[in-house]
Parts: structure tokens; sequence; C-alpha cells
């Protein structure tokens, strides 16, 4: 039905210290993206998010709250911009180590994505989307196009929790302007 269930961490794995929270945070074999940029400064990130929210007016929790309804529909529309949900075994976890979407040892396949087809978007690219041909490979490309959105049903928790919107780097990044747009929140 395209629902998820959210389960907190079984054994929370906080970072032994800055360095190993950097690790996860930056690109890797396992999170080919990131959740930031090699070079992106963390300090100047978070301030300059801050500030971005407060000029647009949008709170994380807004954020948080539209992805959450987003993932608990199994509508195939939102505010006119096709949806299509990607089902993977494990969620990824948060690198501060304290959630992930998924339980430990539970295999079965869970929609941990969703990526939002802008209306706008080049009619060949949208019957690409719907037929469901998008690969993480695309990611980056669809994003700088402005084309499509990807949702993770980890960025509830870290907008609400940790106030992250995650690098700008990254096409997982969640830019306040771009969520209303494509959301109509
Ligand atoms: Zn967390």
């Amino acid at each position: 039905m395209g629902r998820i269930i959210q389960n907190n961490l079984v054994i929370p794995l906080p970072p032994k210290n800055q360095t190993e929270f950097f690790k996860r945070m930056r690109p890797s074999k396992t999170n080919p993206y990131g959740f930031m940029g090699k070079t992106e400064d963390w300090v100047g990130l978070l301030t300059s998010d801050e500030r971005e929210r407060d000029r647009l007016r949008i709170t994380c929790e807004q954020m948080a709250s539209a992805i959450d309804t987003l993932f608990a529909t199994d509508e195939l529309l939102v505010n006119g911009n096709h949806i299509q949900r990607i089902l993977y075994l494990t969620g990824e976890m948060c690198p501060w180590g304290d959630f992930c979407s998924t339980a430990l040892f539970d295999l079965t396949p869970k929609v941990t994505e969703i990526l939002v087809c802008n209306k706008t978007a080049p009619e060949a690219f949208q019957t690409h989307f719907r037929n469901g041909l998008l690969t993480p490979a695309d990611y980056r490309m669809i994003v700088q196009n402005n084309w499509a959105i990807i949702l993770s049903d980890l960025h509830p928790h870290l907008l609400r929790e940790h106030e992250f919107q995650e690098g700008k780097q990254t096409p997982y990044r969640i830019d306040p302007r771009k969520l209303k747009e494509y959301l109509g929140f």
C-alpha cells in the first residue's frame, strides 16, 4: 500500500567522535552522495539554511509534516506532480545514530524513498519517470534540472530532531522553496 512504519533504532549507534560523525556525513561507498558534500562547511551550511527558513517563513516542522503526509498516502499525484515510490530493504541510518526508519533484521521491502516529478519537466522525462526507469545514478542530473525532487523517509527525522536539510551537494537536500512548490503546502 506504499505505507511505512517508522521505528526507532533498536540499538542506538551514536558516533564515537566528531571524525566519525563527519565520516558518516560525507560521501562514502555505502552512501555515495553523502548527507553533505566532501568539502561543504558544516557551520556555514546550518547557518545559511536557518536564515533562509526564517526569510521564507518555513519551519522544519512544516517540511517534515508535508513529507510525512506524502509517505502516508497512496496517491499518484501531489499538487499535480507525479509520484514514484522506491522500495528498499533497509532505510538509511541517521548520521547521529539515533534513528532508522526500518527495524533491524526486518527485510520486508518498504517505501523508503519517494520521487516527485515536476509537472513542468519535459514530456520525454515525465514518461521515463512514470515508467519507473530512473536510477540513483540519474539523481544529481534530475535535481539540477529541477525535473524532480527526491525524498527519503529519514528526512522528517533529520528536519525535526536536527534541523538538518542535508548539504547543497547532495540530490537528497531538502530545499524549502522547492519542497513547497512541488508538494503545494
Ligand atoms: Zn537523528
